[in-house]
């Protein structure tokens, strides 16, 4: 869809919703949420909202903060049944806003009960569960989320425990369920209740729940105020309590980012993070909190740790940059009006570039590792075929489109690279800052202005646009950034912005080895592990099993005819392994026969040749002498560590 379509349906949309009355709704909406069958895969919510005789229109969210997209599953919401004094009330779901419910309150009635089962299908596993509100929440349409009180209540089997930046108020038993067919789904014995303050829709929404068997809560920074703590469970007993080397590093990660930013936006932090092999991996920003979602092993094994070394920094960097300051297209005052993803690269990309020098600076990186990975991404991006016909803006603009990215032609298609050409373009303005300025100033000048706009202030949003963001850049250095903008972001480039890495006293090039980083993620499992790394070389993407799994458009794969699903049986006459492909690619130098392929195509066998004789190539960065060393400036910490 191109931009004019997401504006017409942002527009009958709106006309759909109507217009957001002003007064709000002070008598609280109260949710209860029983987890005692997460494991089980449903979750169920009690809901009692104060109400008015006549028509009645619910509303449970649809474009969902952070998401990018309107990910809401109105569709795994089952079990709906609402009740007045005792009686069932009848309910017809909008024909056109599937996410809407509609009502008649009968005279005389002030309070209606809403009973509700979710069907969820990832972060819960036998030992944990993540609730995200949304899963389960009915609020009154035309009035803003920020102005509807709801006091949320979170059930939990015996034993669990509970991480949420949400301020309890108490515990007790569990209510009864009232649902239509509740018989055999009341809490499980021993369950417990614990009560939260009263909030308001928008700010419940960005307060997930981790609950799980094997819970740690670690505080960090300990002379850091707010206060800080890292909430974890685990499917197994050992997992949450993180070793106490990764607990110093975001203990830095905390101080370091309270220096970069020199102000908060939260009465206090929990990074909650889930270690599970099941329940299926996450990173969603909060104000006050963020949702990590690792495997089981994501802290402990080294190549899973590197991999997953930006991930918290990440989600931490957005309580600024993202959750406080938001573009004002991405900002909707009832997650049902459509958002707008332009300054993705400044929500994203901004953050992708500080999430990055944040883990490096605290130790959770190197900064060896943080070139190895800046020159993986910067190649990604300098080869990505897509770009001659699509610019970083149209990535943004249509980011709710591209969330869940194709696999075949990812390259020409191009997906969210939003985030990665931001993190470039970032590195270029910090450089450029640095550089202009003699070193007085740098990004850091900038984001202490552009994130700290009111000083430290509680969990808020506060909304900007271009206009805005370039002025705050030229209060720090006076230059022509709506140009520089301008020639990055809204026009297709054929190259990606290197001039942050160059300025930084490194090139980028090929070598015939992969860097110790990239050697060592390829020994982790996911989808950065285990496949022959032939992307440079030959255009394709191939798994340890020969399987090709991407390729790209017009590269030396492409040109031959490959697609997505060969499988590479033989290569130059040898039995298909990593080995025998990576020597088939050595013997390719100065060599004018052309690769030859035996490969599998759904039931024939074909024989493909290749026409490439240049060896094996990763990328890397190496240091240009007599130039100024930016990259190791950067990533060097601002903090000392308190002495203990
Ligand atoms: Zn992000």
């Amino acid at each position: 869809m191109n931009k004019h379509l997401l504006a017409l349906a942002a527009a009958s949309l709106l006309v759909s919703a109507g217009p957001l009355a002003v007064q709000a709704q002070k008598t609280p909406i109260k949710i209860t949420v029983d987890l005692t069958e997460a494991p089980r895969k449903l979750y169920h919510a009690e809901i009692d909202v104060p109400v008015k005789a006549g028509p009645l229109t619910l509303l449970t969210p649809q474009w969902i903060p952070g998401n990018h997209a309107p990910s809401g599953e109105a569709n795994a919401i089952v079990g709906v049944q609402f009740t007045a004094d005792g009686k069932t009330l009848a309910w017809r779901r909008d024909d056109v806003n599937l996410y809407e419910f509609h009502l008649d309150v009968p005279a005389g009635v002030t309070n209606i009960h809403a009973h509700l089962d979710a069907i969820v299908t990832a972060r819960t596993s036998k030992q944990m569960a993540c609730l995200e509100w949304e899963r389960l929440m009915l609020y009154p349409a035309h009035v803003p989320v920020k102005d509807i009180a709801i006091e949320p209540s979170v059930t939990v089997p015996a034993g669990w425990g509970i991480g949420t930046a949400l301020t309890p108020t108490g515990t007790g038993a569990p209510p009864a369920m009232t649902g239509v067919a509740e018989s055999a789904h009341q809490p499980s014995a021993g369950a417990t209740t614990t009560h939260y303050a009263a909030t308001n829709v928008e700010q419940l929404l960005d307060s997930p729940v981790i609950a799980g068997k094997y819970f740690h809560e670690f505080p960090l920074a300990p002379e850091v105020t707010p206060k800080h703590y890292i909430d974890v469970v685990s499917d197994e007993a050992e997992d949450s309590n993180l070793r106490p080397e990764l607990l110093a590093e975001i203990s830095n990660l905390v101080r370091e980012a309270g220096a970069a930013y020199a102000s908060h936006h939260y009465n206090q932090y929990h990074f909650l993070l889930t270690l599970s092999n099941v329940a299926g991996g996450e990173g969603l920003e909060h104000g006050q909190s963020s949702d990590n979602g690792v495997g089981e092993k994501g802290f402990a094994e080294p190549a899973q740790t590197l991999g997953n070394s930006d991930l918290l920094s990440h989600e931490f960097t957005h309580s600024w940059n993202g959750k406080y300051r938001r573009p004002s297209t991405l900002y909707q005052p009832d997650f049902a009006t459509p958002q707008q993803g332009m300054l993705l690269w400044v929500y994203e990309g901004m953050t992708q570039y500080m999430g990055n020098v944040l883990a490096a600076r605290s130790g959770l990186k190197n900064q060896q590792q943080y070139r190895d990975m800046l020159a993986m991404s910067a190649a990604s991006l300098d080869n990505e075929s897509g770009r001659i016909w699509r610019s970083v803006e149209d990535t943004s603009i249509a980011s709710s489109i591209d969330r869940r990215p194709i696999a075949p032609w990812g390259n020409w298609s191009r997906g969210q690279s939003y985030y990665q050409e931001g993190e470039l373009l970032w590195l270029d303005a910090d450089t450029l800052i640095r550089e202009k300025t003699g070193d007085k100033k740098s990004l850091t000048d900038f984001q202490k202005i552009f994130l700290g706009k009111g000083g430290d202030t509680g969990p808020n949003i506060v909304t900007y646009d271009r206009k805005e963001l370039i002025a705050d850049l030229n209060e720090v250095l006076p230059y022509d950034w709506a140009t520089f903008l301008h020639e990055h972001i809204d026009v297709p480039t054929p190259h990606t912005d290197l001039a942050g890495i160059e300025r930084g006293g490194y090139k980028l090039v090929f070598t015939d080895k992969p860097s110790a980083s990239e050697r060592m993620l390829s020994t982790a499992r996911g989808p950065r592990g285990g496949g022959v790394n032939v992307w440079y070389a030959l255009g394709m993407r191939v798994t340890s099993e020969g399987v090709v799994n991407e390729v790209k458009y017009d590269g030396v794969a492409d040109k031959a005819g490959l697609t997505q699903g060969f499988k590479i049986i033989g290569v130059n006459g040898e039995v298909f392994s990593a080995d025998s492909l990576r020597q088939a690619l050595d013997d390719s130098k100065g060599n004018t026969k052309p690769i030859r392929l035996t490969i599998q195509d759904e039931t024939k066998l074909t024989e493909v040749n290749l026409d490439y004789h240049d060896g094996q190539r990763y990328p890397s960065l190496v240091r240009v002498e007599g130039t100024t060393d930016y990259l190791d400036e950067i990533t060097k910490p601002l903090v000392a560590v308190p002495a203990k």
